[in-house]
């Protein structure tokens, strides 16, 4: 067994240190050699500890240490990290799966003893054996591989002395660190990833409280789907080499969107020029390449700059001046390599620094550098982008479909030395969730905020399982356990936990189901047919005269989504004697 080298990853600054990157992001061994090796687990390999790697279930194993961060939220806290754990390996189209070891005692710092750990420093910021330095991070993730980038080992540390932690997801308004929300940042670190160029996505440097951190984005799924892969599967990919006057640009993103507009895989160019987009679905898609910022350019006139996702400046100098392309549309089939280079043109770009939160107020304008969100369904709410060179006469647009961006005001001072683009937005209810993208267009020039509005789900599933998280939280401390499964009767009263949801009844307690039909009452034309109801849920009433002969189940009316937790149907068909209610996806 060798071990490599240490890799250095944090959440919110850039530790100088050995950096490897390239992108989704992931690490590369060595970013310069072809075939790429990505630093990833191996469960079919004997390299690492059988306590890292289970043999036998083929699963990567974790431990908590026992003492979380809080003695009042700890059985929360340790059941926030298990839910993580839990949410990366639901990710369809990945096969990696973990498995908890238990626990193991409080820690001060992360050694490489054959134990992957995850816990809250306490006592020093000072950690990795005095070589990093906590400050300032919500956490830190180590790495310990193989040369041929076999992962070993990998400690989880979360920053418990500079800030405070909470788990409850309900409450959107606490900005302390969501601990679902950072440690899903972090274990995208253990499974090998570096930091995204996609504003929205989970690894990157996200907002505070319950933001666009929590819940992983279609990057990421990419990402698992490109180390784990699901090996029956089929997916495009894209490559490429981006040139300038016919050298090699290093460190330009490619952002390629779905035709929803959502990113669907964003990267980073490698030191030869070459870029690949992994794991898209056959699909039409729109591929751009922009520039970061440049690496020394203030916060205050920079929203990305090669650091924030870990571009390695001891391997060269990423090029920043270059102007954003426009969208090359291309439909990729199944299975399908495409070559795509892109020539991109030398000069110096105009750029958005940073975002306004949305806001009914028009006017409003705020400064942040992490990404925002909005829900379908939203209307009447100003978005607003500034830095030091967006121009007047410019259009202030949001890509993709679902949305409709009113007309650009603009703005001068709102932020000292800033001008503004300012645009009313509506969020259509049918808006497709997924990271958009903010674009200034003026004439021929683009500017991009890549990723950086989140469409919310309203229907939040995080672990891909198609049944509503809020539900599963409610009634389940480990909300992602199999027990919480939609198909799962815990109760054992013979109705599944997805009926229970539909049914709104307590899918934990026995003795609480319902049947959807309540009553049906004769009246003067017909009968009235009443059912216990979900509220949003679409429902279609059926109808039959008899059972056998050429009686079959008839639609009655069309479906009907409820408005009320009680709904009532009178159908008019004096002959019917049986009803049956199924609930419309
Ligand atoms: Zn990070």
């Amino acid at each position: 067994m060798r071990v490599d080298r240490v890799l250095v990853l944090c959440l919110a600054v850039l530790i100088a240190g050995v950096i490897e990157n390239r992108a989704f992001v992931f690490y590369l061994v060595n970013p310069n050699t072809v075939p790429l090796a990505p630093l990833r687990w191996n469960v079919n390999s004997t390299a690492a500890h059988t306590n890292v790697v289970d043999r036998v279930t083929k699963k990567v194993r974790y431990f908590i240490a026992s003492d979380a961060y809080s003695a009042a939220n700890k059985t929360n806290e340790i059941n926030a990290i298990r839910a993580s754990f839990d949410q990366w390996s639901s990710v369809p189209g990945s096969k990696l799966q973990f498995e908890e070891g238990g626990f193991v005692g409080p820690q001060n710092d992360t050694l490489v003893d054959n134990t992957n750990v995850v816990f809250w420093a306490k006592k020093s910021l000072m950690v990795n054996g005095g070589t990093v330095n906590l400050s300032g991070l919500h956490g830190w993730t180590s790495t310990y591989y193989t040369v041929d980038g076999t992962m070993l080992e990998s400690d989880i540390i979360l920053n418990g002395i500079q800030y405070q932690w909470f788990t409850d997801f309900n409450n959107s308004s606490n900005q302390a660190q969501f601990v679902e929300s950072v440690v899903l940042h972090e274990i995208g670190h253990f499974l090998g990833l570096d930091h995204t160029p996609a504003g929205g996505a989970t690894v990157v440097n996200g907002p505070n409280g319950i933001g666009t951190q929590a819940g992983l984005s279609a990057d990421e799924v990419a990402a698992m789907r490109y180390l784990y892969p699901d090996t029956s599967l089929k997916w495009a990919s894209i490559h490429g080499k981006v040139t300038k006057s016919g050298a090699a640009v290093y460190g330009a993103m490619v952002i390629v969107d779905d035709s929803a507009g959502n990113i669907a895989g964003a990267t980073v160019t490698r030191l030869t020029g070459d870029y690949d987009v992994f794991s898209l679905p056959a699909g039409t898609y729109r591929l751009r390449v922009s520039p970061f910022d440049p690496p020394t350019a203030p916060n205050s006139s920079s929203l990305m700059r090669p650091g924030e996702i870990n571009v390695d400046l001891q391997l060269g100098n990423p090029d920043t001046s270059f102007l954003p392309t426009a969208n090359l549309t291309m439909t990729l089939t199944n299975g399908e390599s495409r070559v795509q280079n892109v020539n991109v043109t030398s000069g110096t770009p105009s750029r958005i620094a940073s975002l306004s939160r949305p806001t009914e107020f028009k006017g409003l304008i705020s400064q942040l550098r992490t990404a925002v969100s909005v829900s379908p369904g939203q209307s009447n709410l100003y978005v607003a982008v500034s830095s030091p060179t967006l121009q007047s006469g410019s259009t202030l647009q949001i890509s993709g479909t679902g949305l409709t961006v009113g007309p650009t005001t603009f703005y001068t001072g709102k932020i000292a030395g800033q001008n503004t683009l300012e645009a009313l937005v509506q969020v259509s209810s049918n808006a497709t969730p997924g990271l958009r993208t903010f674009i200034v267009n003026n004439g021929a020039n683009f500017a991009y905020a890549n990723g950086f509005l989140e469409i919310a789900s309203l229907v939040p599933d995080f672990n891909f399982d198609g049944l509503d998280d809020r539900f599963q939280r409610q009634y389940w401390p480990r909300w992602t356990a199999p027990e919480a499964a939609p198909g799962a009767d815990p109760d054992q009263d013979h109705f599944s936990n997805a009926y229970e949801f539909a049914t709104g009844s307590n899918p934990t307690n026995s003795a609480s189901f319902s049947f959807l039909i309540e009553s049906v009452e004769e009246q003067r034309f017909g009968f009235d047919v009443t059912w216990k109801a979900d509220v949003g849920k679409k429902y279609q009433l059926y109808g039959r005269p008899a059972f056998g002969g050429a009686s079959a189940w008839q639609t009655i009316g069309a479906p009907v989504t409820a408005t009320n937790s009680t709904m009532v149907i009178t159908d008019r068909r004096a002959t019917t004697k049986f009803y049956r209610l199924q609930l419309v996806p």
